[in-house]
């Protein structure tokens, strides 16, 4: 349960004065639906209004605040004119000037003979000075409603500065006292505020200055979010080991045999996975890992050897794919090496029906089987095995730490797991997404894998390419040709797949085919195999194609509207050629304009394939949120950390929390307690459960 305290924070903004359902929905869009939205919204910049100049020094494109005295209200003559009000200063004369200006309204905040002051943008206008709609009209003993510094927020269509502005006042006022949950040595050594008086000072940024992602009190902000995130891993963590594991020691006895079979020997980094995996599964404790690599950096088959480690313990894996194509393709590529050690395998998706999926589960069930291959879905189903040692996860990024709590269920006994990812994450991400698991990195490529020449073209040259195209095809070659996603209707999307394909077709003869996400599986499956088999040449897609396919004999990959496209994803797009012995390309087509970011980015995949240089770029270029598409990735989102410039802060948060969880597993200490608060403060609620019931 949410401690009382923090109640008020989750109340709706409609409760807030001035807030009624017009503005609450405009409030939303901007920030979101509750107090403690608007409290952590800070502000994108700051209006300095603390410029008071005599009129006679008052400089034209400067936001002023004056104080003047109204002389005269010139209301217009015809409608089309502004309503002016005549001012001045023992210096000069200013005219405030209104469109559409009600002349009662503004008979009544700027009477005749009052002084007040006006604050907004000095203009020139005809030669004489003037202030369009000024920002603020106040008594001279109402000065303090007019902030001398005023944060601006995101806004949104309809949402005027003040309404908003007042709304996050409103809210601030409605923080309680929170225990302090920072160890007092490190606030002090840090010169951090507490927690509360941080927020007050965000949201009073008096400079640009102030705005700064490493002020003090924005650090102090950033480090208690990474703190709750690492807190929450760590407590998830700590549920996941608790059940004792078993140590589960292979015989290398089907190992040998694979390893034999394999055309290849194992790469440095591969055999370091591999030991690390070993070790992680010798042990009592439950192996939590993340295997991170490089589309083709070969973790499937350490994969196949960490599940034969499984098997000749005498007991079963399992290996789920995110897709159903990804599953057919591990089990076509693990087939063989699973023949060579005469071990028995299974494929099961949402496909395999009937009698066959009653033989499967049967089999399962009886211990028959030793691999099982499947999608996620294998979580959610009936599916029970013997006695199942070993989950691997092949992740590409679709999954969270929600999902990975799940497997918790599957064996009888705790089951050791082991995540795949094939997008490679900058360390500070993966300390943010995995902070749960150990994490092993393939770097490099395999060996006698060339680099794909990457060529960034503009789209004007598309006649070039497609001449390209012509002779590579007359070779023999196979090519990818990629149409972004058109966010604003899958319809588009199709449409431009077909479009392109049908174009292509009427240049380069019948050889060419088109897949995406709206098509039949069966029907994609088609069309992939015919591209494998080389029955047709050219595949026009849509980023369908990113998710793990795997023809070794395609070369060339075009990808249309480079620009649009993440560093990952098009990093993923090209990893999806060279797979092969031959030399690949990789063709990048812009369409103006190009923007500086989208120019980095492709210049970034020009000078490099090396997938975890690219990552951080992108982090660099992206920021956290953007990355990968956050929502879909299953990353966690921040609002108060910047990734890209709090990396030092996550370090120290993830070292914190470890520390914390060693001294006080329960959170039972006052400084335990405190730190519940800030966890449920940062939603970090199923954390919290973990550690009721736990
Ligand atoms: P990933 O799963 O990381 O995308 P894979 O395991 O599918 O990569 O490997 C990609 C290709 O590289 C496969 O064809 C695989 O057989 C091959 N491969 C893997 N390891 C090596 C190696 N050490 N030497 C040469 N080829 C390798
Ligand atoms: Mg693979």
């Amino acid at each position: 349960m949410r401690p009382a305290i923090l109640f008020p924070l989750f109340a709706d903004t409609r409760s807030l004065a001035g807030v009624g359902p017009r503005i609450a929905k405009l409030i939303e869009q901007a920030a979101g639906t509750r107090l403690l939205d608007l409290i952590f919204d800070l502000p994108v910049g700051v209006i300095d209004r603390s410029h008071r100049p005599r009129l006679i020094d008052a400089e034209p494109g400067r936001i002023a605040t004056l104080t003047l005295n109204v002389l005269e209200h010139k209301p217009p003559r015809d409608a089309r004119q502004p309503y002016r009000v005549q001012c001045s200063d023992d210096t000069g004369l200013i005219e405030l000037v209104f469109f559409r200006g009600k002349a009662d309204y503004l008979a009544g905040i700027l009477p005749r003979g009052s002084q007040r002051l006006v604050s907004g943008k000095i203009e020139e206008f005809n030669g004489r000075r003037q202030i369009a709609h000024p920002d603020y009209v106040v008594a001279l003993d109402a000065a303090d409603e007019l902030p001398l510094h005023e944060p601006v927020y995101r806004l949104t269509e309809g949402l005027s500065a003040k309404v908003m502005l007042r709304a996050v006042q409103n809210s601030l006022e409605k923080l309680p006292q929170f225990p302090e949950w920072l160890e007092p040595a490190f606030r002090r050594e840090r010169h951090w505020p507490d927690f509360v008086e941080a927020l007050r000072t965000a949201h009073t940024p008096q400079s640009e200055e102030h705005l700064a992602p490493l002020s003090p009190a924005r650090q102090r902000l950033a480090y208690d979010e990474l703190l709750a995130n690492q807190l929450a891993l760590g407590m998830i963590r700590a549920r996941l080991r608790a059940p004792k594991g078993r140590a589960v020691n292979g015989n290398g006895r089907l190992r040998s045999k694979v390893l034999e079979a394999l055309p290849f020997a194992l790469t440095e980094a591969q055999k370091r996975a591999l030991v690390e995996i070993e070790a992680d599964m010798a042990a009592p404790t439950r192996m939590l890992r993340l295997l991170q690599g490089d589309v083709g950096a070969g973790k499937t088959v350490i994969a196949v050897l960490a599940l034969l480690d499984a098997v000749e313990a005498g007991l079963q894996g399992v290996l789920m794919a995110p897709t159903e194509l990804l599953a057919r393709q591990h089990y076509t590529a693990i087939n063989p090496l699973a023949a060579a050690a005469g071990l028995r395998l299974a494929l099961l998706t949402g496909r395999e029906r009937g009698t066959p999926r009653e033989d499967t589960l049967a089999a399962l069930a009886a211990g028959t089987i030793d691999i099982l291959i499947g999608t996620h879905a294998l979580f959610s189903e009936d599916v029970t095995f013997r006695d199942l040692g070993l989950a691997v996860v092949d992740e590409q990024h679709r999954f969270g730490v929600h999902q990975r709590m799940k497997l918790q269920g599957k064996g009888e006994k705790p089951v050791d797991v082991l995540v795949m990812t094939a997008t490679p994450i900058p360390r500070t991400l993966a300390l943010t997404a995995y902070g749960d698991m150990d994490v092993s990195r393939l770097t490099g490529r395999p060996p006698g894998r060339k680099p794909v020449v990457t060529r960034v073209l503009s789209s004007d040259r598309l006649d070039e390419v497609i001449e390209h195209l012509r002779n590579a095809l007359a070779k023999g070659a196979r090519a990818y040709w990629v149409c972004p996603l058109v966010d604003i209707s899958e319809k588009l999307d199709l449409a431009a797949v077909e479009e392109r394909a049908a174009m292509l077709k009427k240049r380069l003869g019948p050889k060419i085919d088109f897949v995406h996400g709206r098509m039949k599986g069966a029907e994609r499956d088609a069309a992939m195999a015919r591209f494998k088999s080389g029955e047709t040449s050219i595949l026009v897609a849509t980023t369908v194609i990113e998710v793990g396919v795997d023809v070794p004999e395609a070369t060339i990959m075009v990808v249309e509207h480079a620009e649009r496209f993440g560093l990952a994803q098009l990093h993923q797009l090209r990893g999806r050629v060279g797979r092969g012995a031959a030399r690949a390309t990789c063709l990048l087509l812009w369409h103006a304009p190009l923007g500086e970011t989208a120019k980095a980015r492709l210049r970034t995949l020009r000078e490099t394939d090396d997938g975890f240089v690219i990552a951080e770029e992108d982090l660099k270029l992206r920021g956290a949120g953007e990355l990968l598409g956050v929502r879909q990735s299953g990353l966690p989102e921040f609002r108060l950390a910047d990734l890209a410039l709090h990396a030092d802060l996550l370090a120290a948060a993830r070292d914190d929390a470890k520390l914390v969880l060693a001294r006080d597993p329960g959170l039972t200490s006052p400084r335990g307690e405190a730190l519940r608060v800030l966890l449920y403060l940062f939603e970090r609620d199923e954390a919290v459960r973990y550690l009721r019931t736990g």
